[in-house]
């Protein structure tokens, strides 16, 4: 009898695990998805708060996306976000928080990272995409990605929903100056910061 109740624990628990990881997970990539990002990344500001150090979160979104699937189809443009994923996975550390949180948007959270480690991973992950095509059924498939990036030394008052947005902003800026590259956001701080000039 008490084997059979320990039996019957354990099998509760794998399940409980299992539905825990399903809950957590984007089915397409099986990366993290918004809502387990976001829980991973409130640990991280909070233990980045207490230890007065850097962190990083880098967004970066597929460019003309639309036109993939209009071009290859909506099966391919799947294909292409879980190529994707890999070469993200790829060229991030294990301890990096790497997330699908869109539906050609992903972000990481960088724990510890100063903003030109970070800069030189964001610039990595955005090379290694471009240079590595997706191969299709008949054809190569060149994907590229925008990237922005924002780091900074995060304090009490400091929410990941700002950090975010200021990577957000960064992301932006890169689609803008001509998408297929990286934009942090303190180069646009340093930007509204220069005088106009005269003329
Ligand atoms: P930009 O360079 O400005 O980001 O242009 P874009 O075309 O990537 O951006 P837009 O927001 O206009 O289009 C995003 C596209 O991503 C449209 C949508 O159908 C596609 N998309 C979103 N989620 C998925 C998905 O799960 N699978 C596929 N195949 N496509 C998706
Ligand atoms: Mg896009
Ligand atoms: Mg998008």
């Amino acid at each position: 009898m008490e084997q059979r109740v320990a039996e019957r624990t354990q099998e509760l628990e794998h399940a409980n695990l299992k539905l825990e990881a399903t809950a957590h997970t984007d089915s397409l990539t099986g990366l993290n998805n918004r809502g387990h990002y976001f829980e991973l990344g409130e640990t991280a500001l909070k233990k980045a708060v207490r230890s007065n150090s850097p962190l990083a979160v880098i967004m970066f979104d597929a460019d003309h996306f639309k036109t993939v699937n209009d071009t290859y189809g909506h099966a391919a443009g799947d294909r292409a976000l879980v190529h994707l994923a890999q070469m993200a996975l790829q060229a991030l550390r294990d301890t990096d928080i790497l997330a699908r949180v869109g539906g050609e948007e992903f972000a990481v959270v960088l724990e510890n990272t100063t903003e030109q480690s970070a800069a030189e991973v964001a610039e990595r992950l955005r090379a290694s995409i471009a240079a590595t095509p997706l191969i299709l059924d008949t054809e190569e498939l060149v994907l590229t990605v925008s990237v922005g990036l924002a780091c900074l030394k995060p304090d009490r008052a400091t929410s990941l929903d700002a950090l975010l947005g200021l990577a957000d902003k960064a992301l932006y800026a890169a689609k803008a100056g001509g998408r297929n590259r990286v934009c942090c956001y303190s180069a646009l701080q340093a930007d509204a910061n220069q005088p106009t000039p005269p003329g």
